[in-house]
C-alpha cells in the first residue's frame, strides 16, 4: 500500500512552559495529532518543531512530505521567512497538501499561501456547535449534521481569507458569533484546508469529530498522480513565485 506521508509541524512553545497545557497536551500537541493519525494503516507519520535545525522542514523532510499539518500561535514571528516560503513552494509547485489548524490562521505560510491577513474576531472560550454545510465532501465524510465542542476558543467573522474555494464547516459560539470554521483553498498544484478547533486549553484534538475531519483532511489534500510535464518545469515554476 503506498502510504501517505504526513508531517506534523507545531511550535511547540506553550508545552514546555505551562503546567497546565503540558497536562491536557503531554507529548506536545504534535504528539497527541501524531497519535491519531498513527491509527491509521496507510499513513505515516513524523513530528516537527520550531527549535529544530531549520524548524524541523528540510528540503529532505518537505521532499518526503505529501501533506504537512502545521499548529503555531505564540511564535509565529519566529518562523523565518525563508522557510515559510519554502512551504509555500512545496504547496504550490509540488502539490504538497497543508493544513493549518487553529490559531495558524496568523502563521506566515498560512497569509503567504492564502495571500491575505488571515485576521478574524476573537474572544474567549465558549461552547461550539460546529455545523457540516457539505455532507458530500470528502473530508465530511462520516461526519454528522452537527457536533459540539464543550469550550473552545470564540473565533468570530469577519474572518480575512479569501473566498474559500469550499466552505465545509460553519461554528457557531454560544454568545452569538458564526466563523467559517472548515475551508478549503486551491493553491497551484496543492490543495490548502483550514480548521478551527485547536486551542491549547481546550481537548479539541481528543474529540472523536475532529479527529476524523483531519483524518479525512489529510486523504483529501495528498497529492494525486500529477506529474509536471516537463522534468524540470516544477524547478521552473518555482522560480516565479
Ligand atoms: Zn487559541
Amino acid at each position: 500500500m503506498k502510504k501517505i506521508r504526513v508531517t506534523v509541524w507545531n511550535e511547540y512553545r506553550h508545552e514546555p512552559a505551562e503546567p497546565r497545557i503540558a497536562e491536557i497536551y503531554p507529548k506536545g500537541i504534535h504528539g497527541a495529532i501524531a497519535d491519531f493519525l498513527g491509527e491509521e494503516p496507510d499513513f505515516e507519520v513524523r513530528t516537527a518543531t520550531l527549535d529544530m535545525p531549520e524548524h524541523g522542514l528540510t528540503d529532505e523532510v518537505l521532499n518526503g512530505t505529501d501533506v504537512l499539518l502545521w499548529w503555531g500561535h505564540m511564535a509565529h514571528h519566529e518562523v523565518s521567512d525563508g522557510i515559510a516560503e519554502r512551504v509555500k513552494n512545496y504547496v504550490y509547485n509540488r502539490g504538497m497538501g497543508f493544513i493549518p489548524l487553529h490559531s495558524a490562521h496568523m502563521s506566515k505560510p498560512f497569509r503567504m499561501i492564502v495571500g491575505t491577513s488571515g485576521n478574524l474576531l476573537w474572544g474567549n472560550n465558549q461552547h461550539e456547535i460546529v455545523w457540516n454545510l457539505m455532507p458530500s465532501h470528502p473530508i465530511a465524510s462520516g461526519i454528522p449534521e452537527y457536533f459540539h465542542l464543550e469550550t473552545e476558543e470564540m473565533y468570530g467573522e469577519p474572518f480575512m481569507i479569501p473566498q474559500p474555494d469550499e466552505l465545509v464547516f460553519a461554528s457557531w459560539f454560544e454568545h452569538g458569533n458564526i466563523f467559517r470554521s472548515g475551508a478549503c483553498f486551491y493553491r497551484g498544484l496543492g490543495k490548502v484546508f483550514y480548521f478551527q478547533p485547536g486551542h491549547e486549553e481546550c481537548r479539541s484534538f481528543y474529540n472523536e469529530n475532529v479527529q476524523k475531519i483531519i483524518k479525512n483532511a489529510v486523504r483529501w489534500a495528498a497529492p494525486g498522480e500529477f506529474t509536471c510535464r516537463y522534468p524540470s518545469s516544477c524547478d521552473f515554476f518555482s522560480k516565479l513565485v
